[in-house]
């Protein structure tokens, strides 16, 4: 439970912290919040030479109002995103619904996005959210959406040299309402399935629909097949019901000592029910 020996970093920049990357490539891991960096050093699943601290840059932990959406630092912890008021609820309550108190208040949304983890709450809303990440290095900043940057078992887009500095999710249309809900592992509270839905109403038909997952698969996924079925629907129980069905269409279900597949096959069409009608109510 001792991790091998690593050069420490504290760079005060994004800058500087993308200079120390790009120097030392391979070789380096960014630090954010630690919960799952630290345990992965600890059992040398991971053994860094160099640990790179963004602990220290002030400028990336922040949630503003821009261009009619929300832009958040990749340090901001998940308990600020939780307690802000400013975001789509789903993200919000998806961020309240992370662990526990501790890991909340240390957890960061860049991490967590960085690291993928499947069980991890976060990729499923920022995906539904039609999220962008905004990633740094030393010669350029990109703009990834979350649909294309979740790739598979813990891994992203994103290159050795990049920092993940943004999140920008984009202004919810008039009529929008949004929501997560889990059922979460009894322990770690991590997804065993979890579902973040964003509905758009107009006079009383569902003109958007979007659907993100956690836990299911080895990524979070868009249920595409869903919300082509709840498009056009004023969303009652049949309309709902029918599409939530496909919320596992195409995907390998995951099967391990927490769940089954034929289980997890089941609760992602229950949660994906669930999580719509919430939305539904909510969209004004
Ligand atoms: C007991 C426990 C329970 C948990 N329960 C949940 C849960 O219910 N739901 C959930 O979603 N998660 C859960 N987690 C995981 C937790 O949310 C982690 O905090 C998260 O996965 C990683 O965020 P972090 O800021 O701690 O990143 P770190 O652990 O510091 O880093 C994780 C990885 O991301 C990379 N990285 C970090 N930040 C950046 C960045 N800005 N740019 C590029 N790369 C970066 C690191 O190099 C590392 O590879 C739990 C963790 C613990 C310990």
């Amino acid at each position: 439970m001792i991790p091998a020996s690593f050069k420490y970093h504290k760079p005060g920049s994004v800058a500087e912290a993308a200079d120390l990357l790009s120097k030392h490539g391979s070789n380096a891991k960014i630090l954010a919040g630690g919960h799952s960096l630290i345990p992965m050093m600890k059992l040398r699943l991971a053994q860094p030479e160099v640990v790179i601290d963004l602990g220290a840059i002030d400028t990336l932990s922040y949630i503003e109002n821009r261009d009619g959406g929300q832009a958040i630092g990749g340090m901001t912890t998940y308990a600020e995103i939780a307690s802000s008021g400013m975001v789509p609820q789903a993200l919000s309550e998806a961020a309240g619904q992370v662990a526990d108190v501790q890991v909340r208040n240390r957890g960061t949304i860049g991490g967590s996005l960085a690291h993928n983890d499947p069980a991890a709450d976060l990729p499923a809303v920022v995906v539904a959210l039609d999220g962008q990440i905004i990633t740094s290095s030393t010669n350029e900043h990109r703009s990834v959406l979350a649909t294309n940057f979740f790739q598979d078992l813990f891994t992203t887009d994103l290159a050795e040299s990049e920092i993940i500095s943004e999140i920008f999710i984009p202004g919810q249309a008039q009529g929008s309402g949004s929501a997560y809900l889990k059922f979460a592992n009894k322990a770690s509270h991590f997804a065993i399935v979890g579902v973040a839905a964003s509905v758009t109403m107009s006079e009383g038909q569902c003109v958007a629909a979007s659907i993100g997952i956690a836990g299911a698969g080895p990524t979070a996924y868009r249920a595409k097949l869903v919300e082509e079925s709840l498009v056009g629907t004023n969303l009652d129980d049949n309309a709902v019901e029918a599409a939530s069905e496909k919320a596992d269409n195409g995907i390998d279900m995951n099967d391990d000592i927490h769940a089954s597949g034929d289980y997890r096959a089941h609760l992602v069409k229950v949660f994906t029910a669930r999580a719509i009608r919430l939305a539904a109510d909510r969209a004004d």
